[in-house]
């Protein structure tokens, strides 16, 4: 057997769904199936206003373009992140501040914020790692007091929820990935979310390539024209007919994706290997089971883990290289303290383990090379 590190997720229906988006002969961006994934994300998780886009990265440019820099103008992120969350915000005229993260979960927490916030600060961007959403409430407090935006890269955590709230309802803007390695996918595509009214307007302008076209279509005015920057943002209409496929089937994806998950879980606690972190969620998250990692003491350990996987024929990858060392990111960025520890450490030594709709029996031989390769005791 072999075991990728990721499959896109599969309904069995895609193929119907792009004939019909196909049949309808409306093949362009904001048609009949845009629509209706619009409606299904407002309505199900309670956002405001959706705009789907051809990316998350292309979302978070959106939310870079409406939060409009002026010059010397920061934003706060964590550096233990995806290059999107930095760079969309970096091509628009705003500074990169580095943070550190929790050891829990590698989120952003109010803590590691709030000695970041200077009068250059704009926004706030939290990531919600692996699917767990970060402890929004305090983080929201603070940023209404402060006059801060708070942007969530949702990319990870569709469908998963934060007190009874979904991730993307709860900051003032926030982004959704559907890109093939996610939870929900239709190849590469993303959306927008907006839970306060003043973005609207603009987002329309910007999402199709600058003009007012969204005035025409209201009945509002009788002729488009260029009012604003932005691009081509729309997603094609026969990727929103996959897409909607997919969120249709939301829950049974995710009940798939939590059996491997539950196993994972199980077989890290009843192991309880000695010096070994692992992914836990915390009560008042639901998780949408997007990703699992575990944690070493350190480089070494995990590589020998990764090679040993590896001869098993199972997948496992590092996770992130964290940005404020990157050789972009330590160029256009700042980083808040000489040192991120948190980030640093998870850098050399976190590890994600494959995680995606696999069958009963690729269940059963990954957890047993996990067996095979922890629990070894000749080692
Ligand atoms: C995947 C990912 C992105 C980028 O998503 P795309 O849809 O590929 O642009 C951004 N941020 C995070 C946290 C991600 O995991």
């Amino acid at each position: 057997m072999k075991i990728p590190f990721v499959k896109a997720p599969l309904t069995g229906n895609e193929a119907n769904a792009v004939t019909e988006a196909i049949n309808s002969g409306y093949h362009g961006g904001d048609g009949p199936f845009t629509k209706k994934v619009h409606e299904l994300i407002e309505n199900e998780f309670s956002v405001g206003k959706c705009l789907l886009t051809t990316s998350c990265t292309d979302a978070l440019e959106m939310c870079a373009l409406l939060l409009s820099a002026k010059p010397g103008d920061e934003v706060i992120l964590p550096s233990y992140t995806f290059s999107s969350t930095a760079l969309a915000f970096a091509m628009h005229g705003f500074k990169p501040v580095f943070v550190d993260v929790n050891n829990e979960n590698k989120n952003l927490t109010i803590d590691n914020i709030k000695p970041a916030v200077t009068e250059r600060t704009k926004a706030i961007i939290v990531v919600h790692y692996a699917g767990i959403v970060c402890d929004m409430d305090p983080i929201m407090e603070f940023a209404e007091k402060e006059g801060l935006v708070v942007v969530e890269d949702a990319a990870q955590a569709v469908n998963s929820k934060y007190k009874g709230r979904y991730a993307g309802s709860i900051g003032h803007l926030a982004t959704y990935s559907f890109h093939a390695t996610k939870s929900y996918s239709c190849g590469e595509g993303g959306a927008l979310l907006m839970n306060d009214e003043k973005y609207f307007k603009r987002a329309h302008f910007l999402w199709e390539k600058g003009t007012d076209r969204s005035l025409v279509l209201a009945g509002v005015k009788n002729k488009y024209s260029w009012v604003d920057l932005g691009s081509s943002f729309l997603l094609s209409d026969i990727l929103a007919a996959l897409l909607y496929d997919q969120l249709l089937n939301k829950e049974s994806l995710q009940e798939e994706r939590k059996r491997l998950s539950t196993a994972y879980e199980s077989f890290f606690r009843e192991a309880n290997i000695p010096g070994l972190k692992y992914l836990t969620c915390p009560e008042n998250v639901v998780s949408n089971y997007h990703a699992f990692w575990i944690e070493f003491e350190d480089a070494f350990k995990r590589e020998k883990f990764i090679t040993a996987m590896g001869e098993q024929n199972v997948s496992a990858y590092i996770g992130y290289v964290p940005l404020h060392t990157s050789p972009k990111g330590s160029e256009v960025g700042l980083c808040f303290n000489e040192k991120l520890p948190v980030t640093d450490h998870a850098g050399e030594a976190l590890v994600r383990l494959p995680l995606y709709n696999m069958s009963q029996d690729e269940i059963k031989y990954t957890i047993s090379s996990l067996v095979n390769v922890l629990l070894d005791k000749s080692q």
